[in-house]
């Protein structure tokens, strides 16, 4: 009997935990939370401390690969500790096959491998930023209107050579055609073109989460430019590796690549 009450307790409280925190029970592979718990408390996602706003705002996510469960640990300023574990549910990922890509894109020649690492070390240490600021909250829009041509994910294979999988979402539009902010944020990296992804801005949308703009044809905006939800800051193109005109959106909560089709705003209801 004693058990079985302090059963239906333990139970109610991890009721009163996932209500407090407002946790999901589970989340996708590639998705993000964005949950509250009670201000002034310490936050632990997998043994990391995450950064919690002023309003108990905590961010996180599943990368491609993560398995779970995802252990949550939410200390309140009078020292209680609540602990959720969040399943990750596991998802498929089909194999795209992306012919016509400029060889010297596919298997770049030796001599080009010092200038990738160091464009991709300057993109990894802009996602490295954590921004006590919220612009994440209000919900995210699409950057361009267009059909989805290549998914987060998927397993590519660029003329016939496997490659890794597609770290975000492709929207095929026009050349040209005038890419949104789908949030607000800072403009952290702006190159006009790099080797593997030519015209590449990064938006810093705080507390770690960042959007990503590949292939772009111009760049209206520079680093540390503030920019608004839906403001233009660049159009879309086919520079660096790309068969067709096309928006590359990666989405990012530090290094761990997230689904943008996953967002806020952006999922189908
Ligand atoms: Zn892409």
């Amino acid at each position: 009997m004693i058990r079985r009450i302090t059963a239906s307790l333990l139970a109610l409280a991890a009721c009163a935990v996932a209500q407090a925190a407002d946790l999901p029970t589970s989340l996708s592979q590639g998705g993000l939370v964005i949950a509250h718990a009670d201000p002034g408390s310490k936050v632990t996602v997998g043994g990391k401390l995450v950064r919690v706003g002023e309003d108990g705002t905590f961010v996180f996510g599943a990368g491609r690969d993560e398995v779970g469960p995802l252990v949550v640990v939410i200390r309140s300023a009078s020292g209680q500790s609540q602990t959720q574990r969040l399943f990750v549910t596991p998802r498929e990922w089909p194999v795209e096959r992306v012919e016509g890509v400029p060889a010297k894109t596919v298997n770049p020649p030796p001599e080009i491998a010092a200038r990738i690492k160091r464009e991709q070390a300057l993109v990894t240490a802009a996602r490295n930023r954590d921004d006590d600021r919220e612009d994440f909250t209000h919900g995210f829009i699409w950057p361009v209107q267009g059909r989805i041509s290549g998914r987060f994910g998927n397993q590519r294979i660029y003329n016939g050579d496997p490659k890794a999988p597609h770290s975000g979402m492709d929207i095929a539009v026009p050349q040209g055609t005038p890419v949104k902010a789908p949030a607000a944020g800072i403009v952290t990296f702006a190159a006009p073109d790099l080797y593997l992804t030519g015209g590449t801005i990064l938006l810093d949308h705080g507390f770690g989460l960042t959007s990503n703009f590949l292939h772009l044809s111009r760049l209206d905006v520079k680093v540390g430019q503030r920019v608004t939800q839906g403001q233009v800051i660049g159009a879309a193109g086919m520079t660096g590796r790309a068969t067709g005109p096309h928006v590359h959106w990666g989405f990012n909560w530090f290094g761990t690549r997230l689904d943008p089709l996953l967002l806020p705003g952006i999922a189908p209801p």
